[in-house]
């Protein structure tokens, strides 16, 4: 069976629908570990947002070291082309130093997955344009060393800015042309040119390698959190549901009115609350069995799963076979009409287990309140004194909340032990 793989880790309002993601996929991404390029799309969209995320901000932090390094570069400019460092002044100050800092403003304001990765690989081309204008326009005998200035550069693209894969490969591809050709149509001799076109293209090669090599951590990384969330969700639901019905349970329903009475109180909401015992149930386990028992009770958390009316509607499993539901933005008399409609379900409803028709009634207790003037505590305590009198009073009934009874009489008790 597959099932959806709901996820913290990609950002709402991330195009991909989170529950497209099957655990099926998650699972066979895991398994193949070495990615040709992409996971499913879903996965894939989903990765894409997740560092996306966090991409950006890190080239933001990248910006302000980068301009210092690279203008701590103009010490090596003045010692290895010192009849060019007027050029190498204006370009360093009057082009590249601007463009980076125009580059780590606009980072802030640029979205998708395209221009926040040309922006960021736009700063290495443009700092090996410059070093290769100035090589070119210097007659310094040193001005071989100074070339090999590329190196640190394009480490600094593949290593630190780490663009995607295909930003990094046509990057890469652009500055080793333009290294090579400065090279070519140089004077320098041929050993110097086919050294530093080796160098360059092994370079690149080995940061390309090592580009891959994060991205694939990352992939992997990624991977492993999605699947720890997901246990983690797992096992949240787990902890939040009754196993034999699958309905919620108490805890459940205790941390949701935690966190959300107080909101429910301040908007003034009319809680209402369903208790609902199912009568002679003991005596229905002692002629047909525990199991068959137990069946019965997936029947009846079925049918008032069925009847809920939305999602902030509840079911719990409150005790042995005492259910609650709690109904929102409900009054007492939809409180009723709701008791009734499943009692009535229930009375008529033929419960077919293992080749037996059976068929069960139910007692109900009804109480509902705002929330701003009631605790969960007194509205589930009035809905069980109700359950009760409906006990008291012949069960298979809906009662409503009794003033009269904040405490049975020892009789009254008698009376309902006798029943
Ligand atoms: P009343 O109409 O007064 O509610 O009578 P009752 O027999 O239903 O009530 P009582 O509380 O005396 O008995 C509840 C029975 O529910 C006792 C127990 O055998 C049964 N029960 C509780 N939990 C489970 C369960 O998980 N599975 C099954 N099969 N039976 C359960
Ligand atoms: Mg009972
Ligand atoms: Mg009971």
């Amino acid at each position: 069976m597959e099932c959806s793989v709901a996820s913290g880790l990609v950002p709402e309002g991330a195009k991909v629908q989170q529950s497209t993601i099957t655990q099926a996929d998650l699972e066979t991404a895991i398994r193949q570990k070495s990615w040709t390029g992409k996971f499913s799309p879903a996965l894939e969209a989903a990765y894409l947002s997740y560092v996306r995320q966090y991409h950006v901000g890190y080239l933001r932090s990248t910006i302000i070291p980068s301009l210092f390094i690279y203008n701590a570069f103009l010490i090596a400019d003045y010692l290895l082309v010192p009849d060019s460092f007027g050029l190498t002044l204006m370009l360093h100050l009057g082009m590249v130093s601007i463009w980076i800092l125009v580059v780590g403003l606009s980072l802030k304001n640029v979205h998708g997955p395209v221009v926040p990765q040309l922006l960021a690989v736009s700063i290495p081309i443009l700092m090996i344009a410059q070093i290769m204008m100035v090589y070119s326009a210097s007659e310094s005998v040193a001005k071989e060393q100074y070339q090999y200035l590329a190196i640190p550069i394009v480490i600094y693209m593949n290593v630190v800015i780490r663009p995607d894969r295909r930003f990094a490969l046509g990057a890469s591809a652009l500055i080793t042309a333009l290294y090579s050709t400065t090279l070519i149509v140089g004077s320098a001799p041929f050993s110097v040119k086919l050294v530093g076109i080796s160098t360059i293209i092994a370079v690149a090669y080995l940061t390309l390698s090592a580009n891959a090599r994060m991205e694939r951590d990352t992939r992997h990384a990624f991977l492993r959190r999605l699947q720890d969330e997901h246990h983690r969700n797992q096992s949240e639901e787990a902890a939040n549901r009754d196993a034999l019905t699958g309905l919620s349970n108490r805890r459940h329903l205790d941390s949701w009115v935690n966190a959300n009475w107080e909101r429910l109180a301040q908007d003034n909401i009319s809680i209402a609350i369903v208790m609902l015992d199912i009568d002679h149930f003991k005596s229905l386990n002692d002629r047909h069995g525990h199991t068959i028992g137990d069946r019965c009770l997936e029947k009846v958390a079925d049918l008032l799963s069925k009847n809920l009316r939305d999602t902030s509607d509840m079911a719990v499993r409150y005790g042995g076979e005492e259910f609650l539901v709690m109904l929102t933005a409900a009054d007492l008399t939809t409180a009723k009409q709701f008791a009734e409609r499943v009692r009535h379900a229930l009375e008529t409803m033929s419960l077919d287990i293992e080749e037996e028709c059976l068929y069960l009634t139910a007692s109900f207790g009804v109480m509902a309140g705002p929330a701003s003037s009631h605790a969960i505590e007194e509205l589930i305590e009035g809905a069980d004194s109700a359950l009760y009198n409906a006990k008291l009073s012949g069960r298979n009934r809906v009662c409503p909340p009794s003033r009269l009874r904040k405490k049975q009489s020892g009789d009254d008790k008698a009376a309902a032990a006798a029943l």
